[in-house]
């Protein structure tokens, strides 16, 4: 085993703060990099003050972070598609059962044995697995991603979860030329969403609490900016949607989206708010709507996504921070005041 630097929570109330943990010497299969950047998800903010306890409490402590970019400093003798020097990306994932219908159907993220990066069970040292908020990690080379070379690699980092989390539903529904499709909240995975929705030829409708965002959505790639808040504006939207993305990681009124949706239309949900919300049969009988959800995606699916950004040059939209800022970040992430993706610069660590 060695020792890494990391950041880690102590409990739902805790800031992070510097510690010590350790990983396990990599095994035949493995691939230990050194972290560079790791993008701050939302996710991580739910976890650390343990939100999603009815389905997945969080053991403390908790080191967070599944954005990771890095180089691999050393390979097992059984690996073959990556050397030292390579750069890596690991994302919400590093373990399953390879074998299950899930795994062989690419999607790993289903399979009942998949391994989260980070307060998943650790099958090598026991406890939990610690997450990218670190100098370094070990993981199964089937789970570690090439990077493209030609982009930045602190926006590359948030790829790894907010690229994937909203690339697989926009594939999966087709959303390319003559589509209309609405994002719903305008953070990490929702400019995204944006990105990748403009890049396939969508037309895309962007739904913001922010009225300061509204340029920004332009810029990202939006060709038009609703203020949720306005009703009028919503109103004249009714009925012209094929498709939505909902990201908004608190409690709304999802039936105010749904009914924007027309014939056949589809809210897919990636936000993951921490408390069910009431859902209008009749927002979804007329018209035929259907609200479903999305959970990451596969591996294969998330090489896809990265090697379509490093021909489209698409990276996140970052705030480089150092780690020692990272509870400033986390308060900034519930005011929705983030642009759009913090990336922590890991040599931050070292000092
Ligand atoms: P984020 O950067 O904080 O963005 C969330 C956005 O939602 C905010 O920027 C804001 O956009 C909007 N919002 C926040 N509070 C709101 C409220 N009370 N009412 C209406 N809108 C509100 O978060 P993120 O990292 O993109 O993550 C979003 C959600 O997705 C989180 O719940 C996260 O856990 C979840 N997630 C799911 C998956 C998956 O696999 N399904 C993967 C990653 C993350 P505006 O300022 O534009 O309104
Ligand atoms: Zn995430």
């Amino acid at each position: 085993m060695s020792d890494a630097k990391a950041y880690s929570a102590a409990s739902a109330t805790s800031p992070l703060a510097a510690t010590t943990i350790q990983r396990r010497n990599p095994t035949e299969r493995d691939v230990q990099i050194e972290i560079l950047f790791c993008g701050i998800c939302h996710s991580d903010l739910h976890s650390v003050r343990d939100e999603w306890s009815s389905i997945m409490p969080t053991v403390y402590p908790i080191v967070p972070g599944h954005e990771i970019v890095g180089r691999v400093v050393s390979v097992g003798s059984a690996v073959t598609r990556f050397k030292p020097g390579d750069l890596a990306g690991v994302g919400c994932l590093v373990d399953s059962d390879h074998s299950c219908p899930s795994c062989q159907a690419d999607v790993e993220q289903f399979c009942h044995d998949a391994v989260f990066t980070y307060n998943g069970p650790d099958k090598h040292l026991g406890g939990v697995t610690y997450g990218g908020y670190s100098d370094s990690i070990v993981v199964d080379e089937h789970f570690v991603l090439h990077v493209p070379t030609n982009l930045d690699l602190a926006g590359v980092a948030p790829l790894l979860c907010a690229g994937i989390t909203t690339w697989s539903p926009i594939r999966r529904w087709g959303l390319t030329e003559g589509k209309k499709v609405g994002v719903v909240g305008l953070g990490g995975l929702g400019h995204m969403g944006v990105k990748f929705a403009r890049a396939l030829g969508a037309h895309v409708v962007v739904f913001t609490t922010s009225p300061g965002k509204k340029e920004d959505a332009l810029r990202l790639g939006a060709h038009e900016v609703v203020l949720s808040t306005d009703a009028e504006e919503m109103q004249k939207r009714a009925g012209t949607l094929d498709f939505i993305l909902d990201t908004i990681s608190a409690d709304h009124d999802i039936n105010a989206y749904v009914s924007l949706l027309g014939l056949d239309g589809n809210l897919t949900l990636v936000g993951a708010p921490e408390k069910p919300f009431p859902v209008s049969a009749f927002a979804l009988l007329f018209g035929r709507h259907s609200i479903s959800g999305s959970l990451i995606g596969g591996i294969a699916e998330t090489q896809e996504m990265l090697d379509f950004c490093g021909k489209h040059d698409i990276t996140a939209d970052v705030e480089v921070i150092p780690i020692q800022d990272v509870n400033k970040a986390y308060e900034r992430l519930l005011k929705s005041d983030v642009k759009y993706r913090f990336s922590i610069d890991m040599a931050s660590l070292k000092s």
